[in-house]
């Protein structure tokens, strides 16, 4: 599904990854772990499309197709969701109003109608249900005064009702209390089926407890230095980034 060859990106001028290659297949849970800096929300923000970040050399593939040239909106469109996003307020449009757009804005690349209000509002009942979010917070102005947790309930919500082939979901250091963690692990591990795939780039070992990863990777100084299972993320959280650094030195 995503095939990044020898990826490297900069920002400003300053080279940030300095050669990625990474391969996620349907069905698969990739976890991205790194210390601060290190440039995981760098590859989520060049994977996704956003402008401000240039690919200096490598190629990235979604299904088979070179996305190089796909704005971030045609990538959306083609299936990859970046959490955070879309993280402005909009006051007087609603949670819901929101996705209806995206949602329509998606088919119509596509070359479809809207979709028929009836399904639309069924759509919203069947995800609202899943992740158990309350019709009150879908009327709510969007992002405007969401606490940490309702901030993931609305990503997780965009991200049930878009139905993306790829999430990823970059957990920022900060703000993952046990009420957002939960939101988030119960949200993925409710979405995820085996055509879909998801990458959870996070600082700490703790979500991977309840997003349980086939693949983890340590991102160093804009490379992936080390790949491994499960059991990687609890060795990181014994020991830290050090003895990987020493590693890599030797
Ligand atoms: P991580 O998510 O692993 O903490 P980032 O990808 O956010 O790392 O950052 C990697 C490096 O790139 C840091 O040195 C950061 O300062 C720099 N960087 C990231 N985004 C920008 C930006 N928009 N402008 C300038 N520097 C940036
Ligand atoms: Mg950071
Ligand atoms: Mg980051």
């Amino acid at each position: 599904m995503l095939k990044i060859n020898n990826l490297h990106a900069s920002v400003e001028g300053k080279a940030i990854l300095k050669g990625i290659n990474l391969e996620v297949k349907p069905g698969e849970v990739h976890a991205i772990m790194g210390p601060n800096g290190s440039g995981k929300s760098t590859l989520s923000s060049v994977i996704a499309g956003k402008e401000e970040y240039e690919v200096t050399d490598g190629e990235i593939f979604f299904d088979d197709e070179n996305i190089e040239e796909l704005s971030a909106e045609e990538r959306a469109h083609k299936g990859i969701f970046l959490s955070f996003q879309y993280p402005i307020e909009i006051p007087g449009v609603s949670v819901t109003n929101f996705i209806k757009t995206a949602i329509n804005e998606t088919r119509k690349s596509k070359g479809l109608d809207d979709m028929p209000a009836k399904d639309m509002l069924k759509l919203i009942r069947e995800k609202s249900e899943l992740l158990e979010i309350d019709r009150k917070f879908l009327s709510r102005s969007l992002n405007q005064g969401f606490s940490g947790g309702e901030k993931k309930r609305n990503e997780i919500f965009q991200m049930a009702m878009l139905e993306p082939k790829l999430a990823i979901l970059d957990e920022t250091d900060s703000g993952l209390d046990i009420d957002a963690l939960r939101i988030v692990s119960n949200g993925v591990n409710k979405l995820k089926n085996k055509d879909n795939a998801v990458v959870v780039i996070t600082h700490y070992q703790r979500l991977l407890d309840y997003i349980i990863p086939d693949f983890v990777h340590v991102l160093l100084d804009g490379k992936i230095v080390k790949s491994g299972g499960k059991e990687l993320a609890h060795e990181l959280e014994e020991k830290g980034y050090d003895w990987i650094k020493e590693e890599v030195k030797a």
